[in-house]
């Protein structure tokens, strides 16, 4: 064991410095199927006004309101698709369904439940209120307007109004490439008998998992044994496609803990240490080419919780979301939360509903070999290093993971 040279870095500044260096990527044009869960890289201006004719939102017959009261000749049909040819003459009803245009001329819809049908002609209603009963040209989105700013993630709605504007394929905020890799001789793949002393790859599935959730594209690397030379031989290969290398394990102060001085060799090592709890080994390096990489510990919760406070947000930069931060919300906590001296710790809870307040209940033990700590939880607090802590009772802005 040797003492780490690396500097502790204060949590906030770790994060603000890692960012700082993060570079935004590229834009890629994406057909409409492919584009949930993704951001927008350009503002979407209307080219043309929705609805883009006057257009009935019921079923009945379109005619002028000055002819209230009257009855009517059907001079024809507007159906969606179908539109009546030409200018409705005076004294006449067009039959009109949902969706169809409302012919010239015609300066209202009334509803066919509020008329009476005598063959061919319709007696409607004596008062009448033009404008009623259609969407006119451009209330829904008017030509010119911003109809989603760029940053925004892209969800059902979205696509849904994209497509009603007639885009194909919408300009995206490119996926990182990210390569995965867990270090440790005492590794082996799920699916295998560990002999004594190894222990299945947890880290691989969860950060992967976490990985896909932040938007990146992930090449599994597998599993590097504590030996330099392999490990060096792999990152590199790796790093050909990868905007961006994440690996778990080998950065504490171990003899065999290689990650650090590889990541010296190949680019700069910026943040070495943390005062973060769990995650103080978390290790951030800038290499040639506009690549990253994050070295996380190896403790399973300390490798997701660095995730979280490192690595999430700095995906999220990369494809050019507006918000890189999880939403918070106050919660009240149903348990001391209590400090830790020298690092913030970030601290795991479940979370549930009393009256109008959501509570906070620890997960219980909060080791960072104890992934049950985190499984289910809902929220993170983030407890200042110090001596103070949060009493029960208190109420603090949480990390939401997940809500109940
Ligand atoms: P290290 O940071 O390599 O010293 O690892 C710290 C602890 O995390 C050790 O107990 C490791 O066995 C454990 N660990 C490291 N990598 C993984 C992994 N991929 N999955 C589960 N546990 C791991
Ligand atoms: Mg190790």
């Amino acid at each position: 064991m040797r003492a780490s040279t690396y500097p502790l870095i204060d949590a906030d500044e770790a994060a603000a410095l890692v960012l700082d260096r993060i570079p935004v990527l590229g834009v890629e044009r994406v057909a409409l199927a492919d584009c949930v869960g993704r951001v927008l890289a350009e503002d979407l201006m209307a080219e043309s006004s929705l609805p883009a004719f006057p257009s009935s939102a019921v079923d009945g017959y379109a005619l002028r309101a000055s002819d209230a009261g009257k009855t009517l000749r059907v001079a024809g049909e507007s159906a969606a698709g179908r539109p009546f040819d030409g200018v409705l003459p005076s004294g006449a009803a067009a039959r009109i369904l949902t969706g169809g245009v409302v012919p010239d001329g015609a300066d209202c819809v009334v509803m066919v439940e509020d008329v009476q049908v005598f063959g061919d002609a319709v007696t409607v209603p004596p008062s009448l209120r033009a404008g009623s009963n259609y969407h006119k040209v451009g209330d829904d989105v008017r030509a010119g307007d911003r109809i989603l700013v760029a940053g925004t993630q892209l969800g059902a709605a979205e696509i849904g109004i994209a497509a009603a504007t007639g885009r194909a394929d919408l300009p995206l905020g490119r996926r990182p490439r990210v390569a995965l890799m867990s270090t440790g001789d005492e590794l082996v793949e799920v699916g295998r008998t560990p002999g004594r002393g190894q222990i299945h790859d947890s880290n691989r599935w969860a950060l992967l998992a976490a990985l896909r959730e932040a938007g990146a594209d992930v090449h599994v690397l597998g599993i590097a044994p504590d030996a330099p030379d392999a490990l060096r031989a792999l990152v590199v290969d790796a790093l050909e496609e990868a905007d961006a290398l994440v690996t778990s394990g080998g950065v504490s102060v171990g003899t065999h803990d290689l990650v650090k001085p590889l990541l010296e060799s190949l680019g700069t090592v910026h943040v070495g240490r943390v005062k973060l709890k769990p995650g103080k080994p978390f290790t951030f390096a800038t290499l040639p080419g506009n690549r990253v990489a994050f070295g996380l510990p190896g403790f399973p919760v300390s490798s997701l919780v660095t995730f979280e406070v490192f690595v999430r947000p700095a995906l999220r930069k990369m494809q050019g979301f507006s918000h890189w931060q999880r939403p918070t919300l106050p919660v009240r906590l149903a348990y001391d939360a209590k400090p830790t001296a020298d690092r913030t710790e970030y601290q795991r809870v479940t979370l549930h509903r009393e009256g109008r307040d959501l509570v906070a209940e620890t997960t219980g033990s909060q080791s960072s070999s104890r992934l049950m700590s985190l499984a289910g939880a809902h929220a993170l607090v983030r407890v200042p290093a110090g001596d103070q802590g949060f009493k029960a009772g208190t109420v603090v802005e949480a990390l939401i993971l997940a809500l109940p």
